[in-house]
């Protein structure tokens, strides 16, 4: 509520983390909202003592506590060991929606001023590539598993449609890349189809995900509100933020259903840490949707509009901003000189581009319970059949030589019906040639036409296999109510 006193976990997190988090904090006390923070800790220095999981119990519990979170960076640790202590915070506490809005800043001279660049990006959060399941299947052979559920799917598509209901948007854009993932983009894309049915009102488009980028680097102004998975998302999230500005603009919230921490897209800029140059209007306008998701509507447009007052008037710029502008970067502000200016134009109003008076909401608060059409009861009605095996078997023997032994191998109840390489049939031979990299996927299925392949069956199969090749994984093919529920290999 407005005007009474909130707890907010604040994490000053690492490099510059700790300085545009205190200009922040500094502007919120100025426009006199009543935050108590807690301090805590997460990221480089938590990951040094040996907590591996870079977010210790005392922030689990702050968070708990609090619900809202503002953030600093937190440095990843890059290549083996440990996660990244903000996709952790992330999923902990099921914050699925990352939404990140980019748009046209005056004063901050991009390609494609004046065309009205407004989008917001909402990726999911959770799933995809960032499940991080992540094995070698031989020495040399690395797999990262994409995992998309239709709950995942239906949380943050729904949460985009909600967003752009509330936010008075004309049009929702899906980006998948179902044309050559048709079973784990493809079910993003079937989900965003059936409940756009529910959001008559809004424009429902769906286009690949490439091209998305192609348009944006084109024509950015086509764009509304953008909803997309993981991967996808981080990548044009950030292309969306150098559309207007680069890095030092660009804000972000994660929503769940009761918990939200709101960040800056950019991270820890170790080369600028504790040299107070760095710019924090990301952070300060992630503070404002943290504002506006406690409710704090006032003094959340207050803030955006002094930011907006010290953009227009061009008159403290910091050093990223120098730079683009071709201004001089030796006489630009520090961040500190550049919060003060804001704080001197709070209650001031822009004058060259209305003020923006966004209602990002508390999205547990905002968002009727749907009916979803997920759940335990409607999955197991899904009449299905298992009809084969893929067995990965470490193996650089050629497509010719291992065929023959895996089909005599096969039993009575099963058959080999092909071997693949990297995805690329190589047995029976196509005429083609793809390269060995000593993983072999073999695909048996049931001899007989439109019948099971049993447990037993496989279980017998993958011992009798076992026996002569050296298996990495094994996946069952099912059939759920009537579609394959897996993918022909290319060649196939
Ligand atoms: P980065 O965003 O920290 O910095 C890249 C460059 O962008 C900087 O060198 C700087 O030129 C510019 N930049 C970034 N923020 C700016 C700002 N506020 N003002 C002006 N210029 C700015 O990306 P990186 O160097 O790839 O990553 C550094 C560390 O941060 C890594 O450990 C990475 O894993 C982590 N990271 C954390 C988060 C997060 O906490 N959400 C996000 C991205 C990266």
């Amino acid at each position: 509520m407005p005007g009474q006193r909130h707890l907010v976990t604040v994490i000053p997190g690492d490099g510059v983390g700790p300085e545009v988090v205190r200009s922040a904090q500094r502007i919120i006390a100025a426009a006199g909202v009543a935050i108590d923070w807690e301090t805590a800790e997460a990221g480089a220095e938590v990951f040094k003592r040996g907590d591996t999981s870079g977010v210790p119990t005392a922030t689990r519990d702050s968070i708990a506590r609090t619900r809202v979170v503002l953030k600093g960076p937190l440095e990843t640790p890059v290549g083996f060991g440990e996660k990244s202590a903000n996709v952790t915070l992330r999923k902990l506490f099921e914050t699925y929606a990352n939404v990140r809005p980019a748009h046209e800043l005056p004063g901050v001279p991009t390609r494609y001023a004046g065309e009205g660049v407004d989008m917001i990006i909402v990726r999911e959060n959770i799933e995809d590539l960032y499940a991080g399941i992540e094995h070698m299947q031989t020495p040399d052979v690395a797999q990262c598993l994409k995992v998309i559920s239709r709950k995942g799917s239906e949380k943050i598509i729904r949460y985009a449609f909600e967003l752009a209901r509330r936010e008075g948007r004309r049009k929702v854009t899906c980006a998948t890349k179902a044309n050559i993932m048709k079973l784990t983009e493809g079910l993003f894309k079937r989900v965003f189809e059936e409940l756009s049915a529910e959001y008559p009102e809004i424009v429902a488009e769906h286009l690949i995900i490439d091209n998305v980028a192609h348009q944006m680097a084109k024509s950015p102004a086509q764009f509304d509100v953008v909803v997309t998975t993981n991967l996808n998302g981080d990548i044009i999230s950030d292309l969306a933020s150098g559309l207007v500005g680069g890095l030092g603009f660009a804000p972000s919230g994660n929503y769940g259903d009761d918990i939200a921490i709101f960040e800056a897209v950019h991270g820890s800029a170790p080369k600028y840490a504790g040299k107070d140059v760095i710019n924090p209007t990301a952070l300060i306008l992630s503070s404002v949707m943290m504002l506006r998701h406690l409710d704090e509507t006032d003094a959340a447009e207050r803030i955006e509009d002094a930011v907006l007052v010290t953009l227009e008037e061009g008159r403290s710029v910091t050093q990223d901003l120098a730079r683009q502008t071709g201004g001089d970067v030796e006489q630009a502000a520090s961040t500190t000189g550049f919060t003060d200016a804001i704080i001197a134009n709070l209650d001031r109003q822009p004058t060259t581009v209305a003020p923006r008076r966004g209602s990002e909401r508390p999205s547990g608060q905002a968002r009727p319970r749907p009916h979803w059409t997920y759940g335990e009861a409607v999955s197991a009605a899904v009449p299905r059949m298992t009809v084969g095996v893929d067995l990965f078997l470490e193996s650089w023997e050629t497509a010719e030589t291992a065929g023959p032994i895996l089909e005599a191998l096969a039993g009575e109840a099963l058959t080999l019906q092909m071997i693949s390489s990297r995805g690329t049939m190589v047995y029976p031979a196509t005429g083609l040639a793809p390269d060995n990299v000593g993983l072999l996927r073999a695909r048996f299925v049931a001899r007989e036409t439109g019948a099971a392949a049993t447990d037993a069956d496989i279980l017998a199969l993958q011992g009798r296999v076992a026996a002569r090749f050296a298996w990495t994984h094994v996946e069952k093919l099912n059939i759920f109510a009537g579609e394959p529920g897996f993918t022909k290999a290319q060649g196939q």
